[in-house]
């Protein structure tokens, strides 16, 4: 589906992390393209952004009720700070995302961005206020163009160009990484680690690399470890 054009150096690590960004866009995509269900409800008004804090609060939610993913989710990523969510494959990374652009409303518990719960505002406004971005800036070529995510999928190019200009600029702006490999989000503010529907553990790099008995330094610690053979064997896995 994707064509990349890449510098020839550029090292598979990356090249996997910027492909499954890509593949959250494409997933993303899809949905949007689908007549999802989710409208807006009355009275519904424009979301104001003031700073981009977003709160999770007690989210519950499974695709098919009967099998809930997330099972009480509470964070906040506050304002101008990096997030990232990190987690086994297939524990619901991508479906937090899914449910802060609103492709799917909670079973319960709420979603605000500013403190405004996002059922109560217009979708137009609230997937305007966000952008997806992959993030290696220098590869904006045609294809991650089309597929950049702003609210409007037949936005023109100088609307989805201004739109990626503007996510990357604007310093104020909070940001959400999914990651699977821990490398690339390091240096996060704030990494949640998602478990079994829940976050499990919360903290910098540094707390949790330290924490005793911490999945996620299990999880660095064996990525640090099986790393030149993943590279090597398992190169084309990828998560979705
Ligand atoms: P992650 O991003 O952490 O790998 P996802 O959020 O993509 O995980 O998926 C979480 C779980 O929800 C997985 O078990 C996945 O199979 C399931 N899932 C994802 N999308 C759908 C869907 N549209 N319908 C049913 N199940 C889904
Ligand atoms: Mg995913």
């Amino acid at each position: 589906v994707f064509q990349l054009s890449l510098p020839l150096n550029f090292l598979g690590s990356v090249y996997r992390e910027l492909r499954q960004s890509l593949i959250d866009m494409d997933i993303m995509f899809n949905l949007q393209s689908m007549n999802i269900t989710i409208k807006d409800t009355p009275d519904v008004k424009p979301l104001i952004i003031q700073g981009g804090e977003i709160r999770f609060e007690n989210v519950v939610f499974g695709y098919h009720p009967e099998r809930p993913i997330l099972n009480g989710v509470s964070f906040v990523a506050p304002r101008g700070k990096k997030i990232a969510i990190v987690g086994p494959s297939g524990c619901g990374k991508s479906t937090i995302l899914r449910l802060l652009f609103r492709f799917y409303d909670p079973q319960s518990g709420s979603i605000y961005i500013d403190g405004q719960d996002i059922k109560k505002v217009t979708l137009e406004s609230l997937r305007k206020s966000i952008g997806v971005v992959p993030q290696e800036t220098a590869l904006f070529n045609n294809t991650i163009y089309h597929n950049i995510l702003y609210g409007k999928i037949n936005a023109s190019p100088s609307e989805v160009e201004h739109a990626a200009k503007r996510a990357q600029i604007h310093e104020n702006k909070t940001s959400m990484f999914v990651a699977h490999r821990l490398k690339s989000i390091s240096d996060a503010d704030k990494i949640l680690v998602l478990y079994d529907g829940v976050i499990v553990e919360r903290g910098t790099h540094n707390d949790l690399v330290n924490k005793e008995d911490s999945l996620y330094g299990d999880m660095w610690f064996s990525q640090e470890m099986a790393d030149p053979i993943l590279d090597e064997e398992y190169g084309e896995n990828q998560e979705n």
